[in-house]
C-alpha cells in the first residue's frame, strides 16, 4: 500500500501566550511537515478554562501568523470535542479499564505522584469522582526520531493515572491521543517536556485500537538560571517586529544554520528557507544556553 502522507500538527494550550520555547515547537513542527509536502494542522489544546488566559488563544493564532505560519484547514478547539471524550471515558469504565477514584489530594501526599491504587477495587459511583486508567505492568517504549529509545514501566513509574478530573474536566493525556487520532495525525513533533507522557499515550493508542504516530521530541530550552521556559514565566506575547530574529534563533536552536544573506529576510523568506533545507538529523537532543536568551 501507499506511504501515508504526512500529517503534523501544532497544539499550543491558551494558559498562556507562545513563548520562545513553543515556538521552537511550532517551528520544528511546521518545517518537518512541510518538508515533506505534508500537513500541518493546528488544536487549541482549551481543555481547562480556569487556567486560560483570556486573549491567549487569539494571541497565540496572531504570533503564529505575524511569525509567517500557514496551517491547513480550521483550527480544531478541544472545547468542541467534550462528547467524544467523555463516551470514550464511558467506555473504559464499561470495560473495567477505568475506575472512580474520590481519594483526596491529602491522602495522596507522599506517594510522590504515582498512585498508590487505593480506590481500584472499590467499584464507586463515577459521579463526583476523578476516573483513572488502569495501567498494566508492562513497559511501553518507542523509539523517538531525536531522544532515541525510551521506555516506561507504567505501574511503577506512573501508575494509574487520571483521565477525567472530579471537576469534570478531561484530561490531556486522553484528549491528545483522541484528537491526533481523529486528526489523522501521523507525526507528532512537539517539546521534550511532553517524552514522559508518551508512554501513556502509547498505551492509551492500544487500548482504543489507534494507530501510533512517529515522535519527535525537540529540546527544551533552559534560562540561563536553569528554569526551563513555560508559561508559569506568563511571558508578553512574542513581538510582531522581532519575528525576524527570533525565528533565526529558533532555527539555530534546531541546529539549522541559515546563511548570512537572510540576516534581515523577512519571517516568510526564513520559514521557505527552513522547509527547504530542514534536516531533523542536526536538532540537538539537549537544549544549550547560549540559544536560551531573548536578546
Ligand atoms: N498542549 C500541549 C502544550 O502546550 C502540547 C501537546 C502536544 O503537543 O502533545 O504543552
Ligand atoms: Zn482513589
Amino acid at each position: 500500500s501507499p506511504p501515508v502522507p504526512y500529517v503534523g500538527r501544532f497544539a499550543p494550550t491558551p494558559s498562556g501566550y507562545l513563548h520562545f520555547g513553543s515556538l521552537i515547537a511550532a517551528l520544528a513542527s511546521y518545517l518537518d511537515a512541510r518538508h515533506v509536502g505534508g500537513r500541518w494542522l493546528l488544536r487549541m489544546e482549551d481543555l481547562d478554562p480556569p487556567r486560560e488566559v483570556p486573549g491567549a488563544q487569539a494571541g497565540i493564532l496572531k504570533t503564529l501568523e505575524d511569525y509567517g505560519f500557514e496551517w491547513d484547514g480550521e483550527v480544531v478547539r478541544q472545547s468542541e470535542r467534550l462528547a467524544a471524550y467523555g463516551e470514550t471515558v464511558e467506555h473504559l469504565l464499561e470495560r473495567g479499564l477505568a475506575y472512580a477514584c474520590t481519594c483526596s489530594r491529602k491522602r495522596l501526599e507522599g506517594f510522590s505522584g504515582i498512585y498508590p491504587g487505593f480506590c481500584r477495587e472499590a467499584g464507586q459511583a463515577s459521579r463526583d469522582a476523578a476516573i483513572r486508567l488502569r495501567v498494566p505492568e508492562r513497559e511501553y517504549a518507542f523509539v523517538d526520531r531525536v531522544q532515541g529509545a525510551f521506555a516506561q514501566q507504567l505501574a511503577r513509574e506512573v501508575g494509574d493515572f487520571v483521565i477525567r478530573r472530579r471537576d469534570g474536566l478531561y484530561a490531556y493525556q486522553l484528549a491528545v491521543v483522541l484528537d491526533d487520532a481523529w486528526q489523522g495525525v501521523t507525526d507528532v513533533v512537539r517539546g521534550a517536556d511532553l517524552l514522559d507522557s508518551s508512554p501513556r499515550q502509547l498505551y492509551l493508542q492500544e487500548l482504543l485500537g489507534l494507530s501510533r504516530p512517529r515522535y519527535l521530541h525537540v529540546p527544551l530550552i533552559v534560562q540561563p538560571d536553569g528554569h526551563k521556559l513555560g508559561k508559569s514565566y506568563r511571558s508578553p506575547p512574542l513581538p510582531a517586529e522581532r519575528a525576524g530574529p527570533l525565528l533565526q534563533r529558533a532555527l539555530r536552536a534546531l541546529g539549522q544554520c541559515p546563511p548570512a544573506g537572510l540576516e534581515h529576510a523577512r519571517p516568510r523568506e526564513l520559514l521557505d528557507w527552513g522547509i527547504a533545507h530542514w534536516d531533523a538529523e542536526r536538532i540537538p537532543r539537549r537544549g544549550t544556553l547560549a540559544e536560551a536568551t531573548l536578546g
